[in-house]
């Protein structure tokens, strides 16, 4: 399986996920139209099925436009009232796509009630609920809610890669170091971070396990240390 990064807006990767080369690509998340279908002419392939995580409009407002051309199957949250989802789909429900690439469906309230996490084995497409080194904003979700849904992550096995929306990485590990200073891991691996982003590369995906590393949101020890770390970071 092959996932390239096709970056969106100043900072967000819409995901594309083939089984090989060459093939039809699963696009996660398009916010935009127009990165989507010029990675698609350069490829020279098309569009097999959608995923949306939440129903932001930089996850989503591409959807509509994309589907005139490919009209194919969007599988998307059940209860996000998104224009142009045909499979909607809930916790722990299962569907394949291009004959036998199974997914499994994580209900993932916290930064939207209606953010879900599609996981394939060996990768998870996290969208805004997980970042490296960080987590979204709590916009809808309770800290309890957004609390257990980094835990049905961080359960995941450790090689997992995780395939957040954002380039946050930079941002995120300063405030990190802020919260554990003495890290060795979160020190190596801000280091790493540093030098990616010198060269303007990408800095993802990460992996479960880095995460459980160095994520303080992930390293978390209860809701109420969750929600004074999230209070913490929207000030930071
Ligand atoms: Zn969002």
């Amino acid at each position: 399986m092959h996932v390239s990064a096709i970056p969106a807006f100043d900072d967000n990767y819409i995901w594309a996920i083939q089984p090989y080369d060459g093939a039809d690509a699963i696009i996660v998340d398009p916010g935009d139209d127009q990165p989507v279908r010029e990675w698609l002419r350069h490829h020279d392939v098309g569009i097999s099925a959608i995923l949306i995580t939440h129903h932001h409009w930089d996850h989503t407002q591409g959807l509509l436009p994309l589907l005139q051309d490919y009209p194919v199957a969007v599988y998307g949250p059940r209860t996000g009232n998104i224009e142009g989802i045909s499979n909607p789909v809930g916790h722990g429900e299962r569907f394949s796509l291009m004959g036998d690439m199974p997914f499994t469906v994580f209900a993932t309230p916290g930064h939207t009630l209606d953010h879900i996490c599609f996981y394939t084995p060996d990768h998870v497409f996290v969208g805004d609920t997980l970042f490296s080194a960080g987590c979204g904003r709590m916009f809808e979700g309770s800290p309890e809610q957004f609390y257990d849904s980094l835990q049905c992550l961080a359960e995941l096995p450790d090689a997992t890669s995780v395939y957040c929306a954002h380039e946050y990485t930079e941002a995120n590990v300063k405030f990190a170091l802020a919260v554990e200073p003495t890290n060795d891991a979160l020190r190596q691996y801000a280091d790493q971070v540093r030098a990616l982003r010198e060269h303007r590369l990408k800095t993802l995906p990460s992996t479960i396990g880095i995460e459980k590393a160095i994520n303080p949101f992930l390293r978390a020890k209860s809701s109420e240390h969750f929600a004074e770390l999230r209070r913490w970071k929207d000030q930071f």
